[in-house]
């Protein structure tokens, strides 16, 4: 068995909210106690809705957040408290697609530059020899290489994905950490985007770290998938046991929203529609965290947090249905 890639342990990041310049500091834990690994060449889906913690994980494993406590090792590296130049030598393992690809471009550089820089900037390449790395770039990516003197605002939003794409594996990446890198583009420019990586996948064995709100979009392309809710977990495992068997109220609830492309199974369908708002991470509730919009909730639901434990078939839930 090989090691993982990335091994995430315990990860909490937390925020100070001041509302208003006198009154006290309060602590927001936008993550806490998340654990999880990536196999070399996986795709992991962290999903949940907007407020779950997902994108703060990403940006607490690409080090763009401290985190308060729990350790971070990629490729065998604790990079959890890396600082400067050591968290600079290891960014080449490490890159990132942002959802936007309307901001996440720089306006001002031609998309040779834009490309290019990465291999400038960790001196990997110069001059001629760094153009002729970008046109590969762009090949790999499906964009000509006459696009090298344009600007980014000359692009769809779907090529521009694909610029973005092209400069974070310029450096040859072993992960890729891509947050909601396809959720602002319409249906057929995600599949295409998707499509890409997959072929990207296959070609460099690259992994992803793949958080996304769209658990439609993640049944395609992840191995694994985590399900997060107020900042927490609460059910991973193999795409297909999840998509098939979800184990937590929560996942269940999801994936009974997600649209099937049969019109007769799709009204056979039941959604389930969930009581309220997610609770505020500023005050979450005691116990599961899911307890105040859970169909099934127990009075032992509102005491301890339940732990994770194996579910047949692969992967592991916290919630005690079933246990007790
Ligand atoms: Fe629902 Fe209880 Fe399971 Fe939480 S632990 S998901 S409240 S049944």
């Amino acid at each position: 068995m090989t090691a993982p890639l990335l091994t995430v342990t315990d990860l909490e990041v937390t925020f100070k909210i001041r509302r208003g310049l006198l009154r006290p500091t309060r602590k927001l834990r936008a993550v806490n106690g998340v654990s999880f690994h990536i196999e070399p060449g996986e795709t992991l889906a962290v999903v949940g809705e907007s407020g779950s913690g997902k994108s703060t994980v990403a940006r607490a494993v690409m080090r763009l957040l401290e985190p308060s406590r729990g350790s971070i090792h990629l490729d065998g590296d604790d990079i959890s408290a890396m600082k400067g130049e050591a968290l600079r030598r290891i960014r080449p393992k490490l890159q990132m697609v942002f959802q936007d690809p309307y901001s996440s471009l720089d306006p001002s550089m031609i998309i040779a530059d834009v490309v290019g820089e990465p291999l400038t900037v960790h001196g990997v390449a110069t001059g001629a020899e760094r153009d002729r790395r970008v046109q590969d770039l762009l090949e790999q990516v499906g964009l000509g290489r006459y696009h090298m003197n344009r600007y980014p605002h000359e692009f769809s939003g779907g090529q521009r994905q694909r610029i973005a794409i092209a400069r974070a594996i310029a450096l040859e990446p072993k992960l890729l950490v891509l947050d909601e890198a396809v959720s602002a583009l319409d249906v057929s420019t995600q599949n295409q985007i998707l499509n890409l990586l997959e072929d990207l996948r296959r070609e460099l064995g690259i992994a992803y770290l793949f958080i996304s709100h769209d658990l439609g979009v993640v049944e395609h392309i992840a191995d694994r998938v985590a399900v997060t809710y107020l900042g927490r977990i609460v059910e991973e495992g193999p795409t297909e046991r999840v998509f098939a068997k979800p184990a937590h109220p929560y996942t269940e609830a999801l994936l009974s929203a997600v649209p099937v492309p049969n019109p007769r199974i799709q009204r056979s369908r039941q959604r389930i529609v969930l009581p309220g708002d997610v609770p505020s991470p500023l005050a979450p509730p005691s116990g599961c965290p899911f307890h105040t919009r859970c169909p099934h909730v127990m009075d032992v639901c509102r005491g301890e947090m339940p732990s994770h434990e194996s579910v047949a078939d692969g992967g592991s839930v916290a919630c005690y249905l079933g246990r007790v």
